[in-house]
């Protein structure tokens, strides 16, 4: 029972958050409806909630129904991401925003939009599904409200692995979960008919920890931040390096300072769908997002120089000869 707020504090601590203030459980999209819900509540003379075209559609749809369930006053302004900060203004609640694209990792910066949002007397809820480990996040450093993230994507624990809320010291005996569970009560073994939330961050649990899960996080411990996100350049500036020597076809499509770009590396090229497929025919897992995109996750716990040296030399001989031309390579899938 007790893994979900000792898990938290692991991930608290590669994510710059205090003890106490981090806790796992349940898919992300249900932790991104948390935290939106429990971030308009003080707020209620305010419909305005901004986010970007840059944010992952899921966070979009989750926003959009958690509106109609508020009765449908809320006003989602989805804005340019070079658009955000000049959106918010004091008719806005909650800017609500991922921090890493999630096609070409480009870096929103956490501690400036943070801080123009706390100016107008808005709340920020940040994703970190493409940034916690992946980058060095700073939650404490930079103010933010509420986050959430993602065990199942940068920090490595696979399909089914839980999502991540953090809630700031400031808001913690604030916040009224609006999704409780039994195990967000401050006494749950007592099975009270009312509710009286947990004093701190267990008022975000909703449910029984997936213990078996959770289990995979223990490749974080001793691990720094600082050690993944220095590897993480050094693996996805060979890749790029490598793929611009090899494949003058595809272009990049990220940002090619590693410091606005999270730990992936996405190139564009017309037919990339196809490429990827070739690349998956070939045991390279990577992804295609359309309309163009083929991403590559830098995941250093577990890759190292010639796993990327062999992506490189695939890709290129993939490019070279056109192996990626085949009706069977073209045939879309469920999955891309
Ligand atoms: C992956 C992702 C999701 C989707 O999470 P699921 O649990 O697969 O539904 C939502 N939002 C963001 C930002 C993501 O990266």
């Amino acid at each position: 029972m007790g893994s979900s707020t000792r898990i938290g504090d692991r991930i608290g601590r590669l994510i710059v958050a205090p003890e106490g203030a981090v806790i796992v459980g349940d898919m992300l999209s249900l932790k991104v409806c948390q935290a939106l819900a429990a971030a308009l509540e003080p707020r209620p003379d305010r419909n305005g909630v901004v986010s970007d075209s840059g944010n992952s559609p899921s966070d979009l749809y989750t926003a959009g129904g958690l509106f109609r369930a508020l009765g449908g006053s809320h006003d989602l302004r989805i804005v340019d991401p070079d658009a955000v900060a000049d959106a918010v203004d004091e008719s806005v609640a909650v800017v609500l925003l991922t921090e890493v694209d999630y096609r070409t990792g480009r870096c929103h910066d956490m501690g400036a939009l943070t801080a123009t949002a706390h100016a107008a007397g808005a709340l920020t809820a940040w994703d970190l599904a493409h940034s916690a480990g992946a980058i060095d996040v700073d939650l404490a450093g930079c103010d933010v409200d509420f986050a959430v993230g993602y065990t199942n994507k940068y920090l490595n624990g696979g399909p089914g692995s839980p999502g991540v809320i953090f809630l700031s010291e400031a808001l913690i005996d604030e916040v009224r979960p609006e999704l409780s569970g039994w195990l967000d009560h401050e006494a749950p073994f007592a099975f009270d008919l009312d509710f009286r939330p947990d004093p701190g961050i267990g008022r975000m649990r909703i449910g029984t920890p997936p213990v078996l899960a959770l289990a995979a996080l223990d490749a974080w411990e001793g691990v720094e931040m600082a050690d993944v996100r220095a590897r993480s350049i050094e693996l996805s500036e060979r890749l790029i390096a490598g793929v611009e020597a090899s494949c003058p076809t595809l272009d990049l499509a990220s940002p090619r300072n590693p410091d606005k770009r999270g730990s992936q590396a996405a190139f564009r090229h017309p037919e990339g769908y196809a490429v990827m497929q070739a690349l998956i025919a070939r045991r390279v897992i990577g992804d295609f997002r359309a309309p163009d995109l083929i991403r590559f996750s830098i995941t250093p716990l577990y890759l190292e120089e010639a796993d990327i040296d062999r992506v490189v030399e695939i890709l290129g001989e993939i490019m070279a000869t056109d192996g990626w031309d085949t009706p069977e390579h073209r045939k879309r899938k469920a999955v891309t």
